[in-house]
């Protein structure tokens, strides 16, 4: 099997910067080339196929639509909670970023959208849900995954440890 090109099982280094809007967001410059182990969903979806096949040193702009990023907009996804249902020493305020389980004991992204007396309201669409995603990708390293890594389904080296 030849690991000439993006295909899953394979690990990609890439170079790469995200704008929404006109607006840099993200970029690995600073920080080195991030890197993935196609075909895990280490990445988002619409990212993760435009690459498939590209080679090293290869380079390509992705405009990735919401659904396939981080999601649409959902007027919705949000859900007001008592205030004395949250820690004492949490400090409330409108923006905190935190992670609430659902009822089935999954581990949810929210941020607080407003407090109104005692009520809190959460809002749990990603910061980017709704947002067009545009990025400049370039592939700048293939390799093997190592076993383990293969076993996890994610990159140990310059990703995180478990
Ligand atoms: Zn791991």
């Amino acid at each position: 099997m030849s690991k000439d090109s993006v295909q899953d099982g394979v690990v990609v280094s890439m170079e790469y910067t995200l704008h929404v809007d006109g607006e840099l967001l993200d970029s690995s410059e600073g920080h080195g080339p991030l890197q993935f182990l196609a075909g895990y969903g280490n990445i988002i979806p619409g990212l993760e196929s435009e690459m498939m096949g590209m080679k090293v040193g290869e380079g390509k702009d992705v405009v990735v639509a919401p659904a396939d990023g981080y999601g649409e907009y959902d007027e919705e996804a949000f859900l007001d909670v008592p205030r004395g249902q949250f820690p004492k020493d949490m400090k409330m305020e409108e923006g905190l970023e935190l992670t609430v389980r659902d009822n089935a004991g999954q581990a949810r992204y929210a941020r607080v959208e407003s407090i109104e007396g005692e009520t809190v309201r959460l809002n749990f669409n990603h910061p980017l849900a709704g947002d067009e995603l545009h990025f400049n990708v370039k592939v700048v390293g293939l390799r093997e995954p190592t076993d383990e890594e293969l076993s996890h389904g994610h990159v140990h080296e310059g990703g995180h440890h478990h």
